[in-house]
């Protein structure tokens, strides 16, 4: 089994970057090169800011070059229980939001060429169990009562086949404001029009200390530092001791994919016939969809103690995909990987400004293939106090996650489990 991931296997050409030498200055330094990092300098330069971003390893290596590429509109639960929680003028902002985030997507994808088989060909929310339908039959009502929102479709169990080539699911619903794309590609492509904006790009270079000092910031990496006016911090899912207090609002959720050799092309059209993003109702849920070149890529839950465990995590993915698919049975898996998923403790991202002048945007909780390149944007206007009043996303402070020690860490996963499902169902 090769040990990189397909989308690195199957990417553009990657530019190699150098790393941070000595001392720079600039506007706003951001530490960390994934989506909501790249978006945020792209949108920097954009107003003429001039940003720096210092990533650890290379532009797109976190999660925003290991996922799966859905492009989702919404966030984790319905909306109705974002109504329930936060009011119906929050939920409705939050929604429109969410529909924005792949529109800004789909411009910065269509100005800048960027090559990554972006599709918006829709998801199908797949429905593990018959009650499953109801709860997915409810929400479409309520997207178009409440939410004047008519992109779904539900598919009733007899009519899946038009949809799928499987007898594992009970129905689903189709979201055509949904879209994929190659997620490795995408970042790559920002990458570079962050750089053709004038932004500057450092990699292997871990930020491992920030001090601040009449009025500026100071990152320091191995190497050299940076000398800038403000600072974001972009590590989402990856955060560590730099920022001990972001490092304790997010919760790292592991999360595993396989993909599949090429298949032939009428197979890989019969067992997903309208090439959408699919994602299910499962209780540790099943993410998949076809490839430009005709693979399946599947994903699940990464939950694992030990290296032992992670070996079987991949087996017992691969028999899920035999599940789903049992015509699959003798198709080889070529590749396999994963990453940190960041995760927060309400479940909805967070964005906003620490007391010491720090602007954050993290913990998409599996929707940041979409919400993380707006979420960029958000920050670079925060930055730049631009329009951003009454938004629901913003939070005026961090509340840390007290996980002290591994075992409490570990049983603090196993309730946030818990609550995962709850707001799903
Ligand atoms: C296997 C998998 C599948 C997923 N599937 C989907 C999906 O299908 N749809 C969806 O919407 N979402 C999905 N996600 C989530 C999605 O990938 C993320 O929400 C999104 O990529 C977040 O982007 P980001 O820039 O905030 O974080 P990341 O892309 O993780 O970027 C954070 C970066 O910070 C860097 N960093 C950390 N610490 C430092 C430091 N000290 N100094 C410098 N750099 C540092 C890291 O190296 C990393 O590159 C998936 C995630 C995984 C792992």
């Amino acid at each position: 089994m090769k040990p990189l991931s397909m989308w690195e296997a199957t990417s553009n050409h990657r530019k190699d970057r150098p790393h941070l030498q000595g001392d720079t200055h600039c506007d706003v330094v951001i530490i960390g090169g994934g989506y909501t990092g790249l978006s945020a300098a792209y949108h920097l330069q954009k107003k003429n800011v001039k940003a720096i971003i210092v990533e650890k390893w290379q532009a797109g290596q976190g999660a925003s070059g290991r996922n799966g590429g859905e492009v989702l509109t919404g966030y984790i639960g319905s909306m109705e229980a974002w109504e329930k929680k936060k009011g119906l003028e929050s939920a409705k902002m939050m929604w429109q939001l969410s529909l924005d985030s792949i529109h800004l997507i789909e411009d910065i994808i269509n100005k800048h060429q960027i090559r990554c088989d972006f599709k918006r060909n829709g998801d199908l929310f797949a429905a593990y169990k018959p009650g499953h339908m109801d709860a997915l039959k409810r929400d479409q009502e309520y997207m178009a009562r409440v939410m004047n929102y008519h992109d779904i479709k539900i598919v009733e169990k007899e009519d899946l086949p038009s949809e799928m080539n499987t007898s594992f699911y009970q129905g689903g619903r189709i979201d055509y404001g949904s879209a994929h794309f190659h997620p490795l590609n995408y970042a790559l492509g920002l990458a570079e029009a962050v750089e053709e904006m004038g932004g500057i790009i450092y990699e292997n270079s871990p930020a491992i200390k920030i001090e601040r000092n009449s009025g500026k910031v100071t990152v320091t990496t191995p190497e050299g530092r940076v000398i800038a006016d403000e600072l974001v911090i972009a590590t989402n899912g990856y955060a560590d001791d730099v920022n001990p207090t972001i490092k304790k609002s997010v919760i790292p959720i592991e999360s595993i994919m396989i993909s599949t050799e090429p298949l032939p092309e009428e197979l890989a059209e019969d067992i997903i016939k309208n090439d959408r993003a699919i994602h299910d109702t499962k209780r540790l849920l099943y993410y998949f969809r076809r490839t430009s070149d005709h693979r399946l890529a599947f994903g699940g839950s990464g939950r694992a103690s030990s290296k032992r465990d992670q070996k079987n995590l991949f087996h017992q993915l691969h028999q899920g995909m035999l599940k789903v698919f049992p015509q699959l049975k003798g198709v080889r898996v070529e590749y396999q990987w994963g990453g940190k998923v960041g995760f927060t403790k309400e479940m909805i991202p967070y964005m906003g400004r620490l007391e010491d002048g720090t602007y954050f945007g993290f913990g998409y909780c599996g929707h940041g293939a979409a919400m993380s390149s707006l979420f960029g944007k958000m920050i670079a206007d925060h930055i730049t106090n631009e329009g951003l009043e009454d938004n629901p996303l913003m939070i005026d402070q961090l509340k840390p996650i007290p996980f002290h020690s591994h075992h409490a860490k570990a049983v603090g996963i196993l309730k946030f489990y818990k609550k995962l499902q709850d707001a799903i169902s």
